[in-house]
């Protein structure tokens, strides 16, 4: 794995000198004495963002504008740095190191390293898809099973598996001959690819701020992963050097291991047996009680004077039925590319879902959420896409799955006690997980809008369309908005005909 810091902001005044500069070049001498002038300057400017989070943190004290702050900044790069630290981290206005970005490469990662990165809810993610590109059978070793000695048989079993996906390409172009040519490998790939290996490696570009940075390489280094650790200590180096006045507490905390096996032997006392197969793949543990009335109370009180509690009495007064229609008729004007009110924030949803690390690697792309996840669990069976038992792949999927669980089960007796984790590099996108998913109506508007469209990938699209119906059955007023693009136009139509 290999962290390349791609790029960050800088004052627009440093770009500018280098604009002059190439002018300056293309229509005057070169060599000139303005060019050598100009040269200086650019070599005095500072190349950090740290002088945009010193002037920004000013704003709020000083009655300079903000380009007098930019420069007085940019004029003692220490003078923004010893603000930066005593503001930041003294005062606790942590939200100043947000001004200040990075755009990083992230290459030969594991899936199961992304998925530690991706937890990180503030920032921006773009990751090579499983479904559009081949994968090559290029996979990661982590040190935990090297020092198993079992990284041979490991290895094998990764290999394994890539056979098995390129085998199940074949079956299921094959399958798929009736689809047109250009569609059938993505169609072939979207399922195969349940047979790969966490370890299998990918890469993605990250834009964060350095708040963000820090908070990752902190929980990183936390990791019982070495790989993810390794991350933390590759994102640190990129960016401190570049923003040292905004990175300070990336040290590891012993206190939240022996927190966590504190609660592990609590769990143990006040459940001692594991139900397996009782859960549903897709729970609703709680909605909003009066979610509806308290939606439409907020939709009155944003277009009056009224207080809330005089226009949740009035809500009180209506029929279920005038309510929803109420929320309703305020979205008259909505497109399917729009969010819904964001008074339908003040309604959330809990579901419990079990589900494939391929569905997951989708779901926790939402961020307007709260996920808590537990660990792959070689219990809860794997998801075999439709289209492979159809194709008849079935054995060839089921032998996969058998191999990478009995490896799973073999690396969990040799790992080290606090390795463990890393028996999960062999489990495949199709092993399972349960999590818990909490979001507020108007992101899962917005998450059913992608997730339930055709272009969704049906894994997702299945979890999403049992999430929506138990969220609409609910709170159908909440809910009347969610449907794929797809089905937008339809929607509407229903709503107001
Ligand atoms: C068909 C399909 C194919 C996809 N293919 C890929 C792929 O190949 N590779 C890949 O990496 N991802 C892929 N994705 C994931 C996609 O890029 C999004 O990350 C994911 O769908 C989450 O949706 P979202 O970004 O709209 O918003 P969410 O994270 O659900 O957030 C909800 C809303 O909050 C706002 N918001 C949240 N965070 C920010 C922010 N930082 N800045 C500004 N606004 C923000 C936006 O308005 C956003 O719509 C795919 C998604 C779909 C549906």
């Amino acid at each position: 794995m290999h962290v390349h810091l791609a790029g960050f902001n800088v004052d627009t005044q440093l770009v500018d000198l280098i604009r002059q500069i190439i002018d300056e070049h293309s229509h005057g001498t070169p060599g000139s004495k303005r060019i050598t002038e100009l040269l200086q300057k650019l070599a005095e400017e500072p190349i950090t963002p740290e002088t945009l989070s010193a002037a920004y943190a000013r704003i709020s004290r000083s009655s300079k504008g903000i380009r007098e702050l930019r420069r007085d900044a940019r004029a003692s790069v220490n003078r923004a740095r010893r603000s930066n630290e005593t503001i930041v981290f003294e005062l606790g206005h942590s939200s100043i190191a947000e001004h200040a970005v990075f755009n990083l490469d992230i290459t030969g990662a594991s899936r199961l390293v992304l998925e530690a990165l991706e937890a990180h809810r503030l920032a921006s993610y773009t990751e090579a898809s499983q479904r559009y590109i081949p994968m090559s059978g290029d996979f990661f070793v982590p040190d935990e099973i090297l020092k198993t000695g079992l990284e041979w048989e490991f290895s094998e079993v990764c290999q394994a598996q890539f056979k098995c996906y390129a085998d199940l390409i074949e079956i299921l172009t094959k399958f798929h001959s009736e689809i047109p040519e250009s569609e059938r490998d993505v169609k072939a790939r979207e399922d195969a690819r349940y047979v790969l290996p966490l370890a299998c490696r990918g890469q993605v570009g990250v834009t964060i701020n350095a708040r963000t940075a820090e908070q990752m390489v902190r929980s990183f280094n936390q990791s019982h992963l070495s790989e993810v650790r390794l991350m933390g200590s590759q994102i640190h180096e990129e960016v401190r050097s570049i923003v040292p006045s905004l990175i300070r507490y990336v040290e590891a905390d012993s206190g939240i291991d022996l927190a966590d096996r504190e609660m592990a032997r609590s769990a143990y006392d006040l459940i001692p047996v594991i139900e397996i197969n009782s859960t549903a793949e897709v729970e609703l543990i709680s909605s909003p009680t009066d979610g509806e009335s308290i939606a439409l109370a907020s939709i009155l009180f944003q277009s009056g004077k009224y207080s809330f509690s005089q226009a949740k009495r009035a809500v009180d007064k209506l029929s279920h039925i005038e309510t929803q229609q109420l929320i309703a008729n305020s979205h008259t004007y909505l497109h399917s590319f729009d969010s819904v009110r964001r008074d339908l924030e003040l309604g959330s949803f809990t579901f419990s879902i079990t589900l494939s690390a391929s569905a997951f690697a989708q779901l926790k792309r939402h961020r307007i959420a709260s996920l808590i996840t537990q660990d792959y669990d070689v219990e809860l069976g794997c998801t075999e896409p439709p289209n492979i038992k159809d194709a008849n792949g079935s054995v060839l999927f089921n032998e996969a799955m058998n191999r990478a669980t009995e490896m799973y089960k073999k690396l969990i007796e040799k790992l080290k006690p606090k390795e463990t984790a890393a028996a999960s590099y062999v489990l495949t996108n199709a092993h399972r997980r349960r999590v818990i998913f909490q979001a507020n109506a108007r992101e899962l508007t917005h998450f059913s809008r992608l997730r339930e469209d055709e272009y969704a990938q049906w894994d997702i699209r299945n979890i999403a369309h049992k999430m929506i119906e138990l969220a609409r059955d609910a709170c159908p007023g909440l809910m009347q908005f969610a449907c794929g693009k797809d089905q937008f136009a339809e929607r509407k139509q229903q709503l107001f005909s």
